[in-house]
């Protein structure tokens, strides 16, 4: 992506998340450049027989996750050729076309299912590529049926594949995962919850990033919910509530945000 990046680096696209400043475009494409390499790295060190373990996802396979984020990147290579022809192509059919195509994926043999993936990266990163300059703020519809900016989503498969590659079981945690994009999508999450009235009296603390809270801001008796912002944000995406605390004692559910 090197020399879509000079013309990314020149248009302003910051959005406040309460977290500090968010990723310029140019950055999110090497980001989601990055992590797309280092998924494909994973599942090449997942050995073939441990591709049927358990995700980190109820009732999911590795398989099932790596299907997944092939069809995410389809999906969103279909929103950048919707951009660039101006024809509306909606990211799925339907939920139950997607679950349909991520279980016949999921059974492909080992070699094929990683070529699937890297097939389905190959072909986002060549839309991202080919998409004229003047087609970057182009209206789409994302997969809840909202209007974004398809320069949305290199973000949104940034954060697609760092989430996904904690849920591939394999090792790695929130942790690993970037601040800033650990930022970026806690705030994300805060503000859907906010969207959907949900959380209302939630104060979400990072106890690593000294200052910075979101949600709640005129509650007279918020629950803070505080934690590292990685612990924070796993929690947030609804992947366990391991080294978190609440000002109320029980930890509380977070509410789904996608
Ligand atoms: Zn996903």
């Amino acid at each position: 992506m090197d020399s879509e990046e000079s013309h990314h680096r020149q248009e302003p696209h910051e959005r406040s998340t309460g977290f500090g400043r968010d990723l310029r475009l140019g950055a999110q494409l090497e980001l989601a450049g990055h992590e797309a390499a280092a998924f494909a790295r994973a599942l090449d060190r997942i050995p073939d027989d441990e591709l049927d373990g358990d995700s980190l996802l109820p009732g999911w396979t590795r398989r099932h996750v790596i299907a997944h984020v092939a069809s995410n990147a389809h999906a969103l290579t279909r929103l950048l050729l919707w951009a660039e022809t101006g024809v509306e192509t909606v990211m799925c059919a339907s939920p139950d076309q997607r679950n349909a195509e991520i279980e016949r994926e999921s059974m492909l043999s080992p070699d094929d299912l990683r070529g699937s993936y890297a097939e389905s990266a190959r072909r986002l990163e060549q839309a991202w590529r080919d998409l004229p300059k003047d087609r970057r703020m182009y209206p789409v519809r994302n997969g809840q049926g909202a209007m974004i900016l398809v320069s949305d989503t290199v973000w949104m498969r940034t954060r697609e594949l760092w989430v996904h590659a904690v849920d591939l079981n394999d090792g790695a945690g929130f942790r690993e995962i970037p601040e800033a994009v650990l930022a970026r999508l806690l705030g994300d999450i805060q503000r859907t919850w906010a969207a959907r009235g949900e959380g209302g009296n939630l104060r979400l603390v990072a106890t690593d990033a000294p200052g910075a809270a979101l949600g709640a801001p005129d509650a007279e008796a918020p629950e803070i919910v505080s934690g590292t912002l990685a612990d924070l944000t796993q929690w947030a995406c609804g992947r366990g509530s391991a080294g978190v605390v609440s000002s109320e004692g029980e930890i509380p559910i977070a509410a789904r945000w996608l």
